[in-house]
């Protein structure tokens, strides 16, 4: 099955609102084994609107649009699709009383113009809104689905999961079997490298990758679930340890897992993440079983002050440097007495540079039971980039540590 999605608004195209409707259609669509060959977003316009569901019709079996099915002016979805279609619209009383009991409960009167909502093109089904007052609508005409969601991403997310996935998951009979895999600190060509003899082999099981500046997920879609995990396992042993972990998994989750069933504890000194890595430990509920604290120490007074690293070695060694990235570790292990301290040091940029050290040079510090070490990291050029993934590489530091 071929599907494509329209979304609909000037305030989309001018920039005003970020599509996110079409990124979640897209994902759901996809889950479901469904291809997606074309996104197209169009303004409050009749004959455009018109024109791109013609077009999509024409080209794929399932069509999907979001937006504009209110009760204003600026609301034209309902009259392109019944200029597309050549149907009339139709009062259901039925659709009426609920948008009235809508009103009802939020205990304000209905505007009249909100009956232009009762109305549906001849034919068509309506689906049940629970957040909003324009129903959805789906059209079966020659083997082909057309339904029109409202553009609120609430309202059009509650009518997808509770209408229009089941009614797709009935006409696509196949099933797909369906995982991702969630890797780090390795880029993604290297990957393609690693694994290339299994993208070329025919094994069955369709790859994809999803990169990201934290990292590079690895889809796996196939009809058989066999296959799917032979392919899987294949990967797995291939990746060794930049794998960590399946679906929607977090790498904070999986270090606050690891933590807790080691009964260890972990403080944090941040000098250029300023915070992010203790953002991301927090992000857990009950971390507070094993994170104790965070500090940001981002001034070498602050790293004398607060984690004992000598003023001698700031100054010979520089704040950006092996040594203090370590003494920053020991020291908010020791402050909090933890089993483990993490520290980052790092050249965010774009300022700061000097010849020895670029932008985008970063140390992660790891004191443990019986030693300390730092690693060295060179990221690229974005200051945000950069502070995100030293965080990234901070809890993968703790997770391999753990793993061993
Ligand atoms: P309403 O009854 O609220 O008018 P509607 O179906 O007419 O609903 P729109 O008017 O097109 O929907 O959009 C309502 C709001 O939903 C927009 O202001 C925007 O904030 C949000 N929205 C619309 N389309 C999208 C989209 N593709 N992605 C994310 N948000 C969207
Ligand atoms: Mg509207």
């Amino acid at each position: 099955m071929k599907a494509e999605i329209i979304t609909i608004g000037d305030e989309i195209l001018s920039g005003q609102t970020t599509d996110t409707n079409s990124a979640y259609l897209g994902e759901k669509l996809s889950q479901l084994g469904i291809e997606i060959t074309f996104k197209t977003s169009v303004g409050d316009d009749i004959k455009n609107i018109s024109e791109a569901i013609h077009n999509a019709l024409n080209r794929a079996d399932l069509v999907i649009t979001t937006g504009g099915l209110g009760p204003t002016n600026d609301d034209l979805t309902k009259k392109a699709v019944v200029k597309v279609f050549k149907r009339n619209l139709i009062f259901h009383e039925e659709i009426l009383k609920k948008i009235e009991g809508n009103f009802r409960k939020r205990g304000i009167p209905m505007p009249k113009i909100n009956q232009n909502q009762a109305l549906i093109p001849q034919g068509s089904k309506a689906l049940d809104n629970q957040w909003g007052t324009a129903p959805g609508i789906l059209i079966e005409e020659r083997r082909k689905l057309f339904f029109a969601l409202p553009g609120v991403p609430l309202e059009m997310r509650t009518i997808t999961e509770s209408g229009v996935l089941n009614i797709l998951q009935k006409k696509t009979k196949t099933l797909f079997f369906q995982k991702r895999l969630k890797t780090t600190g390795i880029p993604e060509s290297y990957i393609y490298e690693k694994i290339e003899n299994l993208l070329k082999a025919k094994t069955g099981v369709k790859i994809a990758f999803l990169p990201s500046f934290l990292g590079v997920d690895i889809k796996l879609t196939s009809e058989s679930e066999k296959r799917l995990i032979e392919v899987e396992q294949k990967i797995k042993k291939i990746l060794e340890n930049n794998f960590y972990g399946e679906g929607d998994i977090t790498l904070e989750e999986v270090v606050g897992k690891l933590l807790l069933e080691k009964k260890k504890t972990i403080s944090v000194a941040e000098s250029c993440t300023g915070g992010l890595i203790g953002k991301r430990f927090t992000n857990i509920s009950g971390s507070s079983q094993w994170f104790e604290r965070g500090v940001i120490t981002y001034s070498n007074q602050s790293k004398t002050e607060l984690l004992g690293v000598p003023e001698e070695f700031l100054e010979k060694h520089g704040a950006v440097s092996e040594q203090v990235a370590i003494l920053m570790a020991e020291g908010v292990k020791r402050i909090s007495r933890t089993d483990y301290g993490l520290s980052s040091t790092g050249i965010a940029g774009p300022t700061g540079e000097t010849p020895e050290k670029p932008v985008g040079l970063a140390y992660i510090g790891f004191a443990h039971e019986n030693d300390s070490f730092a690693e060295k990291h060179i990221f690229g050029e974005d200051r945000n980039t950069n502070r995100e993934r030293t965080a990234q590489a901070a809890l993968n530091l703790v997770r391999l540590f753990l793993e061993k």
